[in-house]
């Protein structure tokens, strides 16, 4: 028997499959998608059985399997279809296709530290009845079996282990064992709410049309994720299961807890704030079918479920649904697509904000279009202030203006609560010299440090390079050094020094880092613990607490700077969704928005929540500059540490593109927006284009001309999310 494998190396010189023998030994434990040890050069590696045949296909003498890794299956034949069709869609490797869809715990190196867990149980022999010789621990043992029936390992933890193992060896007891999940999920009562309507119209619509595409366009508050719930009810019903992607961010412990409420054990629920183990124990429960719905973030749209009757991407228009770097650069918005296509399930996107590029589907009734125009309270969006921070800065000092302070009092005597959106982390954005105008950058990547004040030190947001705040110019030598910008540290101090009496909790990367502690703080917010809540983006998304009555964003201006042309775009939806959060229960809500481009259409608009409009604005602008949607994109990343070398060979590219592609537009290369990062340099070339077949096969080539060039790396990206 010949077993054909696919090597864990993403290396495309090596990305086939390699033939090798199977012992006879193993010849009962061979399946197709299960992971073996084999011998590669002089390696051993793991890799993916694909293929399995009586005969090679080669003439060269073949090596023999060394072990069989798994007993059950990890990649189903469904799965390892998929695989194809992404390693096609996205020209990488077809080995990193399958490693992205694998919990971490199976990656060859966590291999060894990571176990399943086990309950262990004792039961009585009832054939042995030749019990002459045993001493007196072993019969207590034996006793309290007796009496019992069976009995635990914990409920023997006073009884040495051997008289237990002996017992075992002499087939007095018999030991059966049982996984133990690290995660527990209560059973709890079911929770369900009686829907409006407008909630029971969409759900109608959805289980009322099979194997459809929908977009479901509802306001904030609309009661999107109880339609969910409804949907995914009426499908547990008839047998099916459904995967539901949220954002990582909106993956809040508040959004877990109501799924679970409803859906009890029947969720499995993957999310940043579990260790390894406990992923890995979660994806054991999805392949034996003990979990039904999957919530997680972009990954879980590989969860091995079988007979999926529903896909749900929820906050749609979210780029974390885009896998940018590492290879695969997947979109799990497509593979939702595909998925629901194997499995005859429906697709239901839903967002307060659609990327423009599902709405220009929707309406060109690519997709159904579904929406909620009502919050379920019945109250209107909450009332948006723009305030002109060039007028507001010239009477107050701070980074607060008169309107904010005065709403942040009110709302404080009222003993409501109150949410601030602070679009980035750490004390200021940066340190400069007043004397020379010297920045401090990163050694390793092309960036300015951040300045962490808790720790005084510059970081790199991107590699994570550290360093000790300096307090001399390395250029002038002058001890004259400047903070400028600003962060959620920087805001907290300046709140606490106007407001000493407000309890102020930060939410950011740097305060949500250790396990546990995002959970804590929404928890501690939700119980009224604290009156601020100030954070950067993951204040945004996905919150409902029932006392925020009003949202303050301090500077709505830095994703509007962001060079990338869907800056407007993020940055009406990022203002949408925190507007949102305001007023979402029985008391009315209001948001003040500071900005330096009072005048901008796309927070003009948002503070009207006029949605539509802004559409309809965004779209004839990206019809003129042929963007998106009107348009395809494609990256090329081209990367390597001579700088000179990788760029001479993007010229060379650009030039065959230029020759080969007539009705494409080729631009580039430039340096990406980082144009170094970890000690290596990157250049883009960009392709707008009407239809892949114009350029795929060119592509190939080009990919396929440079695999053996360990000097340069090609990356193609399709319609990436950001211009990086
Ligand atoms: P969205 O996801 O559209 O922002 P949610 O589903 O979070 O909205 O709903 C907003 C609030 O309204 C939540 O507190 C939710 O529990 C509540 N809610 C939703 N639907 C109903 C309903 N039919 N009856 C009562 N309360 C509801
Ligand atoms: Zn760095």
């Amino acid at each position: 028997m010949i077993a054909g494998v696919l090597v864990e190396i993403s290396n495309k010189n090596v990305d086939r499959i390699f033939e090798y023998i199977v012992p006879q030994k193993f010849i009962e434990n061979i399946k197709i998608g299960i992971r073996v040890l084999v011998p590669f050069g002089n390696m051993v590696l793991e890799g993916f059985v694909l293929t399995i045949s009586n005969n090679k296909t080669t003439d060269k003498e073949l090596r023999e399997i060394m072990d069989v890794v798994d007993s059950e299956v990890v990649l189903n034949k469904e799965l390892l279809e998929l695989g194809k069709v992404m390693q096609k869609e996205t020209l990488s490797t077809l080995i990193s296709c399958y490693q992205v869809m694998l919990p971490k715990a199976l990656k060859a190196k966590n291999g060894s530290s990571v176990s399943i867990k086990y309950d262990y149980f004792y039961t009585f022999n009832n054939k042995k009845d030749n019990l002459k010789r045993v001493g007196a621990k072993q019969q207590e043992i034996i006793d309290l079996v007796r009496k019992k029936g069976t009995v635990s390992r914990q409920e023997l933890t006073d009884i040495s282990l051997a008289s237990l193992k002996r017992l075992i060896e002499l087939d007095v007891l018999i030991e059966s064992k049982k996984e133990h999940y690290r995660l527990d999920y209560d059973d709890v009562e079911y929770e369900k709410k009686d829907l409006t309507f407008e909630q029971q119209n969409v759900v109608n619509q959805v289980i009322n049309n099979f194997c459809n595409t929908f977009l479901l366009y509802g306001v904030t508050g609309s009661g999107k994720t109880e339609v969910y719930m409804e949907i995914i009810d009426y499908y547990l019903k008839l047998g099916k299961t459904s995967i539901v992607l949220v954002p990582e961010i909106s993956l809040t412990p508040q959004m877990i807890n109501r799924f679970q409420r409803r859906f009890g054990k029947r969720i499995a629920a993957i999310h940043s704030g579990l260790s390894v183990s406990e992923k890995y124990d979660e994806w054991r429960r999805i392949c034996k079918a003990e979990a039904e719905i999957v919530i997680g973030a972009r990954s879980a749209i590989f969860a091995p479920l079988k007979n999926i009757g529903i896909i749900i991407i929820d906050e749609e228009h979210s780029d974390s649904y885009k896998q940018s770097d590492p290879n695969p650069r997947y979109n799990a918005k497509d593979i939702a697509l595909i998925r629901a296509k194997y499995h005859g399930a429906s697709v239901l996107m839903g967002s307060a904000t659609p990327s423009l590029e599902s709405m220009a589907r929707a309406k060109k009734g690519v997709y159904k279009l579904l929406e909620l125009s009502h919050r379920v309270n019945g109250k209107a969006l909450p009332d948006v202030n723009i305030v002109d921070m060039n007028k507001a800065m010239k009477r107050s000092k701070g980074h607060f203006s008169e309107e904010l302070l005065d709403s942040i009092s009110d709302c404080l005597n009222k003993k409501e609560q109150i949410i601030l959106l602070l679009n980035r982390r750490g004390y200021a954005s940066f340190v400069s010299c007043k004397n020379c105008g010297y920045t401090f950058k990163c050694p390793n990547c092309d960036i300015t440090l951040t300045y962490h004040k808790s720790s005084n030190t510059l970081r790199c947001h991107y590699c994570g390079y550290g360093d000790r705040n300096p307090v001399m110019c390395p250029s002038c030598k002058e001890a004259s050094l400047n903070s400028l910008g600003l962060g959620t540290e920087k805001v907290e101090e300046e709140l606490k020094s106007i407001y000493p009496h407000a309890k102020i909790l930060r939410m950011d990367y740097d305060t949500t880092s250790r396990k546990g502690m995002h959970k804590k703080i929404i928890e501690q917010f939700r119980m009224g613990e604290y009156d601020i809540l100030l954070g950067t983006r993951m204040v945004a998304k996905g919150l409902d607490f029932d006392n925020v009555t009003l949202v303050g964003v301090i500077n709505a201006d830095t994703s509007l700077n962001i060079p990338d042309f869907r800056s407007s775009e993020n940055t009406f939806s990022l203002l949408s969704q925190v507007a949102g959060r305001s007023g979402r229960n029985s008391k009315e809500g209001h948001v003040v928005i500071q900005t330096f481009n009072p005048d901008h259409y796309a927070i003009k608009l948002a503070s009207k929540h006029d949605y539509l409009s802004f559409y309809n604005e965004e779209m004839a602008i990206r019809k003129k500059l042929s963007y998106p949607p009107y348009y395809y994109l494609c990256s090329l990343r081209i990367s390597g540490k001579d700088s000179s070398y990788i760029y001479n060979e993007a010229l060379k590219i650009k030039r065959s593109l230029m020759r080969n592609l007539k009705t494409v537009s080729v631009l580039g290369p430039s340096s990406a927006t980082i144009f170094k990062l970890n000690n290596i340099y990157r250049y883009n070339i960009i392709l707008k284009y009407k239809n892949i077949q114009e350029i795929y096969n060119l592509l190939v080539k080009i990919v396929d001309h440079y695999k053996v060039d360990n000097k340069i790396k090609i990356d193609i990206d399709f319609n990436p999310s950001q211009m990086v």
